[in-house]
C-alpha cells in the first residue's frame, strides 16, 4: 500500500501536537481531527483495524485537508503529513472505495477537453482555466512578448491529489505532448507549476523544458511607478512544496513593493487551500471559511492591496470576500 512509504510519520506524527496551529482547516473547524495528528492516528488504526480504512470520517476527514504543507515545512523534522493523505486517499481509490461524490468530480476532470495550442516561439504558457478567470493571463499578455498559448485541459494534478493516479498519468502524458518542442513552460497556477517540477517525477515522467512560475520570467518587468505598500499572501505550492520559491517576493519587492506582514505570524497558509486545489468542488463551505478567516486578518479590508502569485486564491478571495486582492501579473500589468 501507499501508505506503508508513509510508517515514520504516522509513528510519530500521532503523538505531536506541535504544529496543531498551522492546520488551516483545524483552524475553521475546530476539530482535532483536521490536523496531522488525528490524521495519523486514525490512519494507525486502520493499519490494527483494516475495517475502518473506507470509514466515512476517516474518507470525509482526509478528502477535507488543506494540503497546505505548513505543517511539514514548519516541522522540526519535516514528516510529511501531505504525502501521507496523499497516499491514504490513492489507496483508498485503488481499492474501489472512493466515495461517489470524489469519483463524481475526478469524471469531470477524466472528462475535460483537450488542450489547444495557438501562437509561435519557444516560449509556452498555460492558460488554465483558474488563470484565465483570475485575469493572471489576460495580463500576462500585457507583460510578455512571443509566447504560444496552451490551452483549455487538464494536466493531472487535479486526479493526482484526489487519488486517481492511473488516471491522473494519462492525462499528464497529453499535456506534455502539448508542451513538446517548447524550451521554457511559463504558468501561473502554483498547482501546475508544481506538477511540473515535483509531481511528474513521482508520474515516472520528463519534461525537456525550463519551467517557471510567472513570477520568475516576468523578472525584467519594470513597472512606470514604484508598487507601494502591499500585502503579499504566501504561495503553499511555491513556498511550502517548492524550497521558499523566491521569485514572487523578488520581482515585486524589484517594482518598489514594500511588503507589509499579513495576519499573526508568517508561517500559516492564507490561501483557501490552494494545496488541495479542488477544495471547493469538494466542500465549498469550508473554501468560503478559510476566506472569511483570511479577511478578518487584513489590517484594512478596504483599503489594503493584497496580491498573491496563486490564481485559485485571487478567485476564491473575490468570491467570498471584500479584500481587494489582485494576481501579480495583473497588479504589473496596472502600473506599466
Ligand atoms: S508534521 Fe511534525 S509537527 Fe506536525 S504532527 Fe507531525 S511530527 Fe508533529
Amino acid at each position: 500500500m501507499n501508505i506503508d512509504n508513509y510508517l515514520e510519520t504516522i509513528k510519530f506524527c500521532r503523538f505531536c501536537f506541535m504544529c496543531r496551529h498551522l492546520s488551516a482547516i483545524g483552524n475553521v473547524t475546530f476539530t482535532e481531527a483536521d490536523t496531522p495528528r488525528v490524521r495519523a492516528s486514525m490512519i494507525y488504526g486502520a493499519t490494527i483495524h483494516p475495517e475502518l480504512f473506507a470509514n466515512e470520517d476517516l474518507i470525509k476527514t482526509m478528502y477535507r485537508s488543506d494540503l497546505s504543507g505548513c505543517c511539514r515545512r514548519n516541522c522540526v523534522n519535516h514528516y510529511d503529513e501531505v504525502g501521507l493523505t496523499l497516499a491514504y486517499r490513492a489507496d483508498l481509490v485503488e481499492a474501489g472505495k472512493a466515495p461517489e461524490y470524489i469519483k463524481t468530480i475526478a469524471t469531470a476532470l477524466m472528462n475535460s477537453p483537450e488542450w489547444s495550442v495557438s501562437g509561435k516561439g519557444k516560449v509556452a504558457y498555460v492558460a488554465d482555466n483558474y488563470s484565465v478567470e483570475s485575469g493572471a493571463a489576460a495580463a500576462f499578455g500585457k507583460l510578455a512578448k512571443e509566447f504560444r498559448t496552451v490551452s483549455g485541459g487538464s494536466c493531472g494534478k487535479g486526479l493526482w491529489v484526489l487519488g486517481f493516479r492511473k488516471e491522473a498519468k494519462l492525462l499528464a502524458e497529453k499535456f506534455l505532448k502539448a508542451l513538446e518542442g517548447v524550451e521554457t513552460v511559463v504558468v501561473s497556477h502554483t498547482g501546475i507549476f508544481d506538477f511540473l517540477v515535483n509531481t511528474i517525477g513521482e508520474m515516472g515522467l520528463k519534461l525537456d523544458a525550463k519551467v517557471m512560475h510567472t513570477s520568475e520570467y516576468l523578472a525584467g518587468v519594470k513597472t512606470a511607478r514604484p508598487l507601494g505598500d502591499l500585502y503579499y499572501l504566501e504561495s503553499d505550492y511555491l513556498r511550502n512544496y517548492n524550497s521558499d520559491y523566491p521569485y514572487p517576493r523578488a520581482l515585486l519587492t524589484s517594482n518598489g513593493a514594500n511588503l507589509k506582514p499579513f495576519g499573526t505570524n508568517d508561517e500559516e497558509s492564507y490561501s483557501c487551500a490552494e494545496g488541495a486545489l479542488l477544495l471547493d468542488k469538494i466542500e465549498p463551505e469550508l473554501v468560503e471559511k478559510l476566506a472569511k478567516y483570511i479577511e478578518a486578518r487584513a489590517d484594512n479590508p478596504a483599503k489594503d492591496v493584497i496580491v498573491t502569485a496563486s490564481p485559485y486564491t485571487r478567485i476564491q478571495l473575490g468570491r467570498f470576500t471584500s479584500l481587494k486582492v489582485k494576481t501579480i501579473e495583473e497588479l504589473l500589468a496596472e502600473a506599466l
